[in-house]
Formats: C-alpha cells, sequence, structure tokens
C-alpha cells in the first residue's frame, strides 16, 4: 500500500503525529505545532526543528516554564514511538508526472475517466489503474489532474 507524505509529497510508509513547538516570553507565550501523516525523514526533521526550539526558546515565562518540559515529554515520546516507521527510499523524491508515465496511462484514459465518472473512490481507481499501467497511484491522481485542468483552459 503507499502513502504520501502530507509534508514533502514522497511515497512511503506514514505516520498520523502531531509536533508541539512552545515559545516563553516572559508575560506572554507563542505555541504552535505541525502535524499529519509524515514520512520518517519529515518526523524527524520536525521533532528536530520543534524540540530543539522548544528546549532553547521555552523556558522563559512563568507558565511557560511548566509547559516547556511537557512539550518535549510529548515530542520525545512520539518520536520514540515512531522508530519502527520505515523510511522512505534514499533519494525518494515526491512523485511527478513524467512523460513516461503520461505514454503509459494514455491507452487507460478511457477506463479511468469513466471509473471516475461512475462514482468509484478515487483512492480505489487509481490503485487499480497504477497496477495496469505500471505507474505509481500517485501518478495516476496527477494524471487525472493535469487532464482536468487542460480541460479548463480549452
Ligand atoms: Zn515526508
Amino acid at each position: 500500500m503507499s502513502m504520501v507524505c502530507q509534508a514533502c509529497g514522497v511515497e512511503a510508509p506514514t505516520r498520523k503525529v502531531q509536533f508541539h513547538k512552545h515559545t516563553g516570553m516572559l508575560i506572554m507565550m507563542q505555541h504552535g505545532q505541525f502535524g499529519g501523516n509524515l514520512c520518517k525523514r519529515c518526523i524527524g526533521k520536525y521533532f528536530t526543528k520543534f524540540t530543539g526550539w522548544t528546549a532553547v526558546a521555552g523556558w522563559w515565562g512563568m507558565i511557560s516554564f511548566f509547559i516547556t518540559p511537557c512539550v518535549l515529554l510529548w515530542n520525545t515520546g512520539l518520536y520514540l514511538s515512531t522508530l519502527g516507521l520505515p523510511a522512505p527510499a534514499p533519494g525518494a523524491e515526491p512523485p511527478r508526472l513524467t512523460q513516461e508515465a503520461v505514454d503509459k496511462l494514455e491507452p487507460y484514459a478511457d477506463r479511468l475517466f469513466s471509473a471516475l465518472n461512475s462514482g468509484k473512490p478515487h483512492k480505489q481507481v487509481a490503485d487499480e489503474i497504477a497496477a495496469l499501467a505500471g505507474v505509481t497511484p500517485v501518478q495516476v491522481l496527477l494524471y487525472v489532474s493535469a487532464v482536468v485542468e487542460s480541460s479548463k483552459d480549452g
């Protein structure tokens, strides 16, 4: 099963996470969070960024002083819980609609669009057509949106 990271767009196993970032500013404070279904690379990236920021900038306020350790514990616990998640393939990049993929998909275009028009779930259609054409499901969806975009112009 292929999944797409909501942060970087690579097709890789993902995990739903939510990292927090806290900034203490004496009498004020600022709290930020970022999350979604993320790949291992992005989980590592946001964990490091948000936890590092909080460890330095979190403590500087009466209430912040108590919030900061909770944020650090939350982020760290969450990060540790994702250690078993397989990493994206080395050098994996967000899928692009290459000419090669378009050529492979064109013979299935009629079938693809009639399946979509029949109201079948897009994910299911994308998986089926991807298997037939030898492309990834995300490329099928990119192809659909490219065709829809070009028909809008015309
Ligand atoms: Zn990612």
